[in-house]
């Protein structure tokens, strides 16, 4: 669905100017002559305005505006004859988004109008995540520090150009850095929440390849960036936009005018990084068991489920280990649900530290474990299980009443391999569900025979041929 602009302008020629060039950029426009002439007209939901302020005060215009509009969330574009550093700060005091000179290529507006219609959005999909997380039990997502802190700035401009000097940004501390210090991993020890990228004519297409890389790199990629460039050099603002500047703005703004925008972009990134991380906790809580730290059975499964479609063309083999606790119940008799709860614990950390990082451990039921293994060779396998079955029963657990403990597991292994390298004739299924749950039983089965002969022993499930 397109979205709705709002062009409120008193020059005739302005609104159909503005009318054809939304237009032809895929917008539906609605114009006006005066913020007065909306009283007598019905608004249908609006996404954005370009207001022009050019006559008057441009915060009063604003405020006039936003009586008529209601809601603050519409974000407004000013447009204005003069658009010098005072009037611009006037105006985004008031609420604006941003302003562009009344002289700026169409191009530019354009870029502009996109970028405020793209963070809006952003703004709602935040809103629309943070009840949902708030609903799933989250929590809401909280600011770091109640007062921004700082930002990095970066001069891209060549030695020899005559700039105005950077202006000192009040309320934010300013760590100048060079482009390669920036991208470099440990460009970010002060842990700043925005970059000031200066850019001069001469090195505009540094921008090329700053930006990109800004967004490429994990310490920096979310952070919001502000491009300083020339005045009138429009074409250098519209490349900023267009290779991922959050925002821009020319050369010679004041103090206040940096410190106002560097302030509100770290705000709403703040908003956002929030979010990010009440997000990653509702994924840890969804995947992990509690009790243990290992990945529950829910993520067990569709770990599984996933590995064995990836298993034919990319594994040499794949093995599940059945892992559970023997004679558990004695435990929780003889000393309690509490004490048997601390053994779980620390069988489950044994059981992580006898397996690679690559492999999968997770806590499958009370006191069972599965453990999954990618690209391993039976001997190998057996060899871990077995080293794994030591390091649960040579090393009695100490209880809380420092009761030494002697505890033991049982395991049932099942594997599968490809045709061409497997010797001994195991086989992958097709990766369908079915053989996912087939290697588990197979697993258990083998299990269930390892409880039979006696305990504290690993059983391989015999070689059985899948369908191919
Ligand atoms: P076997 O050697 O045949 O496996 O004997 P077992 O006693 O371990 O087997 P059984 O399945 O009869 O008992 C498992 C017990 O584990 C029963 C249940 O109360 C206990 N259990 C399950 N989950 C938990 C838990 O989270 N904490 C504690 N403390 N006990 C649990
Ligand atoms: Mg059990
Ligand atoms: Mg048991």
């Amino acid at each position: 669905m397109n979205k709705r602009i709002l062009v409120v302008d008193s020059v005739p020629t302005e609104r159909i100017k503005l009318r054809v060039l939304l237009r032809a950029a895929q917008y539906d426009v609605d114009s006006v002559e005066t913020i007065d002439a909306l009283k007598d007209i019905t608004l249908s939901k609006l996404d954005g305005i370009v207001l022009d302020t050019s006559s008057g005060e441009p915060d009063q215009t604003i405020r006039r505006l936003r009586k008529h509009v209601g809601s603050a969330a519409v974000p407004i574009l000013c447009r204005d004859g003069d658009a010098g550093p005072v009037r611009r700060i006037a105006a985004l005091a008031a609420g604006a988004v941003d302003v562009v000179p009344m002289r700026a290529p169409e191009a530019l507006l354009l870029a502009r109008l996109r970028v405020m219609l793209r963070d809006a959005d952003t703004v709602q999909e935040l809103e629309r995540r943070r009840l949902a997380a708030k609903a799933f039990g989250f929590g809401e997502a909280s600011s770091r520090f109640a007062v921004p802190q700082s930002f990095l700035s970066v001069d891209l401009s060549a030695v020899d150009e005559n700039l105005p000097a950077i202006p000192h940004v009040p309320y934010l501390t300013e760590f100048r850095v060079s482009s390669l210090g920036l991208l470099s991993d440990d460009g970010m020890e002060q842990k700043s929440e925005a970059i000031m990228l200066r850019v001069s004519t001469q090195k505009a297409e540094e921008l090329d390849v700053v930006l990109p890389e800004i967004r490429m790199r994990k310490h920096l990629k979310h952070l919001p960036v502000v491009v300083e460039y020339p005045p009138e050099h429009h074409k250098i603002a519209i490349r900023a936009l267009n290779q991922g500047a959050t925002e821009i703005v020319e050369q010679g703004a004041l103090g206040e005018e940096l410190s106002y925008r560097l302030c509100r972009m770290i705000e709403q990134h703040r908003v956002e990084e929030g979010l990010r991380h009440a997000e990653e906790e509702g994924r840890r809580l969804a995947t992990i068991d509690p009790l243990t730290g290992l990945y529950n059975r829910r993520y067990a499964d569709v770990y599984l489920a996933n590995v064995s479609e990836d298993a034919p063309s990319k594994m040499r083999s794949l093995a599940a280990l059945m892992i559970d606790i023997d004679h558990f119940k004695k435990v929780n008799d003889q000393h309690g649900h509490g004490e048997g709860d601390r053994v779980i614990q620390e069988v489950a950390a044994r059981i992580r530290d006898s397996f690679r990082a690559m492999d999968l451990v997770a806590r499958y039921g009370g006191e069972e474990f599965l453990v999954i293994v990618p690209d391993i060779g039976e001997q190998e396998l057996l060899g871990a299980a077995n080293r794994m079955l030591s390091a649960i029963a040579d090393e009695p657990i100490t209880l809380t009443n420092k009761t030494e403990l002697n505890v033991t597991v049982s395991v049932g292994a099942a594997f599968a391999a490809s045709h061409s390298s497997s010797r001994s004739g195991y086989q992958y299924g097709t990766g369908s569900p079915a053989d996912t749950r087939q290697i588990l039983e197979r697993a258990d089965h083998a299990l269930y025979k390892s409880k039979a002969a006696g305990r504290n022993c690993v059983t391989v499930n015999p070689p059985v041929a899948f369908a191919a």
